[in-house]
């Protein structure tokens, strides 16, 4: 028996195709794409207008079971699906997100697939890349230095200081800066405020970034965007700065989706990187569609378990994206799946048909939610070595009798080999069946209503609670006419409730809607739920810690 490599193990083996072979694949012509050292490129906009009346291929949606400590691989099921479909001879390319810096360094390591299912070169998409989260950071506290200097040179809107909604952000879970006062020192040093840092991938403009059709739709959200209130309780926005010019200019090589390859060289497009629990975790719009134009399937992900990235994928995303999405796969663990039965993390080597069984409520419950979307779906079980056999028996007996279809994904260990049965099942159920997709919700119910029917239809609450706060903002957002937007839910990504140690399938909940923010340029109101956190903080042992570079650049620890 041969050791198992680390996923940077096998990442530093890898034959990968110089970038200008995987552009040739998509028919790249030579102005469209430029290359970004060896094997990165950026895809020019101009592709979507040569290619406005090709066809689009079929977009096909991972998620999951909520998530666990014990990992549910559904970056690795992507890429692995996508690899496997190009096998049995289908066009896919591949939409990811971008990984933040705040979970590598803190719990997860990279994000990028794992073992066999990965897009390369893991390392630098797992840091800096093509810069495109710096970007996003710089235009962000650009806007905020804007803001702090027209107070200082006067303040003629008249900002209030104390309502000024607009944060600093920060690419990294500091907890340290989530309240600081800037401004200190004297009159030449601005004037004194609290103000607070997010983590870049939970501010508006990576949420805009991501929904945003092109530069001109870009420019005309930035513009949108409320930064503050003035003394008459207006809101003040970026327009009123008259600074979307300039935002939208930090962001012009930035929308440009970057192309790169997977382990078997499949094209993988990676672009925008929202977390799904404090954001509305999808990649950009703009890639998503690019790659429905250039593959006959493209394979995308939407961050954590359906109650989250899912929900938002088909109630925020593909609504003003207008994507038309084919099927979705669930991904579900063996692992994952006791764990919601009750096991133990440390226990989890140890076969336990018992908590499996109850564990399974938690992949019915998200199967539900996909079903209430009016989606065909296919659940896919990503295997992971130590799993028994009559474990994995199980699983495939429980769907069979609900008449559910299932695959056993072996893409980590095998690659797009592994994945085969599941891409044929794919491509079988588009074919064959019938698709009804609509968003769970109608723009004119009212912000209330929307956050009801997420909480019910997806998280099987009860129904929702107002904070004192958050019900003076609702009455405020009414008045201010934006009752007409879709809702962004923050809320834990480990539990279908808002307290993040329930796991399986609670019931008799409600969720605690603790606070409520207005992203008028995304085009959302974010409703924030029990106690998540726009900055995370680092755990104890920090992932960081194993990290390392060798005196001749070598690259360790990065999962
Ligand atoms: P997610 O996208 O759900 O967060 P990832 O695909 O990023 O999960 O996987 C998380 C980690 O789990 C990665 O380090 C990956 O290598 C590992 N992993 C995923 N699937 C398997 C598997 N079947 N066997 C062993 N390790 C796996």
């Amino acid at each position: 028996n041969t050791k198992v490599k680390s996923d940077i193990e096998i990442a530093q083996e890898a034959q990968l195709l110089p970038i200008q072979d995987i552009a040739d694949q998509l028919q790249l012509t030579e102005t469209e794409w430029e290359p970004y050292g060896r094997y990165k490129a950026k895809i020019s906009l101009d592709v979507m207008d040569r290619l406005k009346d090709t066809k689009d291929g079929k977009v096909v949606l991972v998620t999951s079971i909520n998530p666990t400590p014990a990992g549910e691989g559904k970056s690795t099921v992507t890429v692995g699906l996508g690899q496997a479909l190009n096998k049995i001879g289908k066009k896919s390319v591949i939409a990811l997100r971008e990984p933040s810096l705040g979970p590598s360094m803190g719990m997860k390591g990279g994000a990028a697939g794992g073992g066999y299912s990965q897009v390369m070169p893991m390392e630098e998409i797992n840091l800096h890349f093509t810069g495109d989260i710096h970007a996003i950071t710089t235009a962000n506290n650009a806007l905020s230095a804007l803001i702090d200097n027209h107070i200082h040179q006067g303040n003629e809107l008249n900002i209030d200081t104390r309502r000024i909604v607009w944060k600093r952000v920060i690419d990294m879970n500091d907890r340290a800066l989530r309240n600081v006062v800037v401004g200190l020192g004297g009159a030449v040093q601005g004037v004194p405020r609290e103000d607070g840092f997010d983590i870049t991938v939970a501010s508006e403009i990576m949420a805009i970034f991501c929904l945003a059709r092109n530069v001109r739709d870009l420019k005309e959200r930035l513009s949108r965007m409320v930064v503050a209130y003035d003394m008459n309780k207006e809101p003040v926005t970026v327009k009123d700065l008259g600074v979307e010019g300039a935002l939208t200019l930090l962001l012009k090589d930035a929308i440009k989706p970057n192309l790169v390859q997977t382990l078997e060289n499949t094209p993988a497009l990676i672009h925008g990187g929202p977390f799904a629990n404090i954001a509305h975790g999808c990649n950009s719009v703009i890639a998503t569609k690019m790659a429905s134009k250039l593959g006959d399937y493209v394979v995308t992900e939407s961050g954590f378990g359906a109650d989250l990235g899912a929900e938002k994928f088909l109630d925020i995303k593909a609504r003003y994206g207008e994507i038309d999405p084919s099927l979705v796969v669930v991904v579900a663990t063996v692992r994952a799946l006791k764990m919601h039965g009750g096991v133990p993390k440390d226990q989890l080597e140890k076969e336990d048909l018992g908590a499996l069984e109850k564990g399974m409520v938690n992949l019915e419950k998200h199967i539900e939610t996909i079903q209430s979307f009016g989606l065909p779906f296919v659940v896919a079980l990503n295997h992971f070595v130590k799993d028994t056999d009559q474990e994995v028996e199980y699983v495939k007996k429980w769907c069979a009798e609900k008449g559910i279809e299932v695959a056993i994904a072996k893409v980590w260990e095998d690659g797009g080999k592994g994945g085969e049965e599941l891409a044929q099942k794919v491509v079988d159920m588009i074919d064959k069946s019938e698709n009804h997709y609509k968003p769970l919700y109608t723009l004119d119910l009212s912000l209330e209503e929307k956050m009801e029917t997420i909480a019910q239809k997806v998280y099987g609450a009860d129904g929702v609670d107002f904070s004192k706060k958050a019900k003076k903002q609702l009455k405020e957002f009414i008045d201010l006419g934006w009752e007409q937007l879709p809702v962004c839910m923050a809320k834990t990504q480990y539990s279908l409730s808002d307290d993040p140690t329930l796991l399986g399938r609670p019931e008799g909940f409600r969720i605690q809607i603790r606070e409520l923010r207005a992203s008028i340029g995304a085009g959302f109101i974010v409703a924030i739920t029990g106690n998540v956190m726009t900055m995370p903080g680092l755990p104890k042992k920090p992932a960081a810690m194993n990290m390392d570079v060798t005196d001749e650049g070598k690259v360790e620890g990065l999962f």
